[in-house]
C-alpha cells in the first residue's frame, strides 16, 4: 500500500503555476498526491491543456522533476506572498533546459510574420516548461494578495481570487465553503 492515495486532479485556482502546485492536497491520513508516477504527470498537462499532440509517453524523470518544481514552486511562491527572498533553485533549472527556440516567420494566412516556437526534444524539462513560464507571469504580473489558500483549517489549496469584490475565501463553495459554514452554523447553534 502507498501512503499517500493518488488524488483526483483538481482545477480551482483559475491559475496554471497554483494548480500545478495543488496537485497535493489533503493532511493527514487523507494526503492525496497527483504525481504518483510519470504518466500520471502526463494526463495532469493533457487537462490542463498544455501537453504537445506530438507527445504520447512521458519521458523518464518526469513526476521526480514535476514533484520537485512543485515544492520549489511551492516555497518561492509563499516567500515572495511575505516579500522574503527564496532560491528559485528547480524553476530556474526548468526554464533553462526547457526552454524552446524561437524563429519569426511569414504566416501566409495572416499575412504577416509570428514567432514559432520549437521544442529542442521532448523531456521532462521542456514538457514542464509552460508551468515554469505560468508561476513567473504570476509573481512578475499579478497581485500576490490575490494568490491566498483556502480558510478552511485542513484544505491547503491555494487560488488566484479573481472575483471582482476580491473575497474569495474558499478553494470551493461546494466542499469546502459549506462545510466551513455548516461548522460555524454548528458552532453557533452550541454557544446559545
Ligand atoms: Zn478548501
Amino acid at each position: 500500500m502507498p501512503s499517500v492515495a493518488s488524488g483526483t486532479p483538481l482545477f480551482i485556482a483559475n491559475n496554471l503555476a497554483l494548480d500545478f502546485i495543488n496537485t497535493t492536497y489533503g493532511m493527514g491520513l487523507r494526503h492525496c498526491d497527483c504525481f504518483d508516477d510519470d504518466s500520471s504527470v502526463l494526463e495532469w498537462l493533457r487537462l490542463a491543456g498544455i501537453l504537445p499532440d506530438d507527445c504520447r509517453r512521458a519521458p523518464a524523470g518526469l513526476a521526480k522533476l514535476a514533484r520537485a518544481l512543485r515544492d520549489n514552486a511551492r516555497t518561492v511562491i509563499l516567500a515572495a506572498k511575505t516579500a522574503s527572498p527564496a532560491e528559485p533553485v528547480v524553476i530556474n533549472q526548468v526554464l533553462e533546459s526547457g526552454r524552446p527556440t524561437q524563429e519569426l516567420a511569414w504566416d501566409a494566412t495572416s499575412n504577416e510574420f509570428k514567432i514559432v516556437r520549437h521544442r529542442h526534444n521532448v523531456n521532462a524539462a521542456s514538457l514542464l516548461e509552460p508551468v515554469a513560464q505560468a508561476l513567473v507571469h504570476l509573481l512578475l504580473h499579478e497581485n500576490l494578495q490575490l494568490v491566498r489558500q483556502c480558510e478552511a483549517h485542513d484544505c491547503t489549496l491555494f487560488f488566484h481570487d479573481q472575483t471582482k469584490s476580491h473575497r474569495r475565501r474558499w478553494c470551493s463553495m461546494a466542499s469546502c465553503g459549506n462545510r466551513m459554514k455548516a461548522a460555524a452554523h454548528r458552532a453557533r447553534k452550541s454557544g446559545q
